[in-house]
């Protein structure tokens, strides 16, 4: 076999293992020793478990004037201790990988020049949640399963929004461990946008990075949310498909096997209906004045029950 032609297997190889589902460090290891033999990495390039591992907490620690890039914000447990839940700090990451990858800071940069951004002229923050499971996904006990935060501007190119690897981190909590905290996924989801939007920073103030030696800022505000219903049923402790209310903005949508369009006075509209100009959104009025209606009613029922029926962000209060 003549010198290119292995080359070339070997990259197919290493595209084949890069391409399988799922990478443990071993798999990584494989594949960076692949790409070694074929002289694509520098010969200090890292390649055995181990320097992996070291090179991954020497990130970790990585500081910047924002502070480090992984920081630990704290949440209430179910039994009264405290947890210190390790989350990314979008102030400082951004910073630090604009610092180490010019070109994802000249991304930036080409989408502030077609989106200005200022504190009156915010960008769109998506932040993208689902539940993952590391490693054999049909492994009995499921103690790896994790609910992933992600998170990017919207304003960036839409092409490139399109890539997964450009989705930053936000922050990851296993399954197992998000049971013994106070509301589950819902209280970490609202202490990660305390941290986000909180009043010692606030990702509205703006977010800083630099290129060529400029400093660009960004002013944002949480924009869209996406995830199965899997995951808005815990973020938002709702109901789910199971439910008569399908749509958490909608204050008249009711299912039609419910058949409580049919009962009430016209209001309600059932969930096959396609004219949408009979849907009425909720406002903050309505749902507080539900959640007021639940927490009355609550008190007359067992935990267990309320569990069931009741919580659809405190809508679900017909049941
Ligand atoms: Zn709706």
């Amino acid at each position: 076999m003549s010198k290119s032609v292995a080359i070339i297997s070997k990259r197919r190889k290493c595209l084949a293992d890069l391409t399988t589902q799922g990478a443990n460090v071993s798999a990584v290891e494989r594949v960076l020793h692949t790409l070694a033999d074929a002289g694509e990495l520098a010969e200090d390039f890292p390649t055995s478990s181990s320097s992996l591992q070291r090179a991954g907490k020497e990130l970790l620690d990585e500081r910047t004037q924002f502070g480090p890039v992984v920081t630990e914000i704290t949440m209430q447990l179910i039994k009264g201790q405290e947890l210190q839940w390790p989350v990314v700090n979008p102030y400082s990451y951004v910073w630090w990988v604009c610092e180490n990858v010019p070109a994802y800071a000249k991304m930036l940069v080409d989408a502030l020049e077609k989106h200005p951004s200022s504190p009156d002229q915010q960008w769109h923050l998506c932040l993208y949640g689902d539940e993952a499971v590391g490693g054999n996904v049909l492994k009995v006990d499921n103690g790896r399963k994790a609910w992933c935060m992600y998170w990017q501007f919207l304003e960036i190119d839409e092409e490139l929004l399109h890539h997964e690897a450009l989705w930053n981190v936000g922050a990851v909590l296993r399954t197992r461990t998000s049971g013994k905290t106070r509301r589950g996924l819902s209280g970490a989801l609202s202490c990660l946008m305390s941290f986000w939007f909180g009043d010692v920073q606030n990702l509205g103030s703006g977010l800083r990075f630099r290129y060529d030696d400029k400093v660009y800022i960004i002013f944002a505000e949480l924009g869209r949310w996406l995830s199965d219903e899997g995951f808005l049923h815990a973020a938002f402790l709702c109901k789910g498909a199971s439910g008569w209310r399908y749509c958490m903005l909608c204050s008249n949508l009711v299912s039609e096997r419910s058949g409580l369009a049919g009962l009430a006075d016209g209001s309600l509209v059932p969930h096959g209906c396609n004219d949408v100009t009979r849907l009425q959104l909720h406002i903050d009025a309505s749902i507080w004045s539900v959640v007021d209606k639940t927490s009355q009613s609550v008190v007359r029922h067992d935990s267990r029950k309320k569990k069931r029926n009741w919580v659809f962000m405190g809508i679900q209060t017909v049941c």
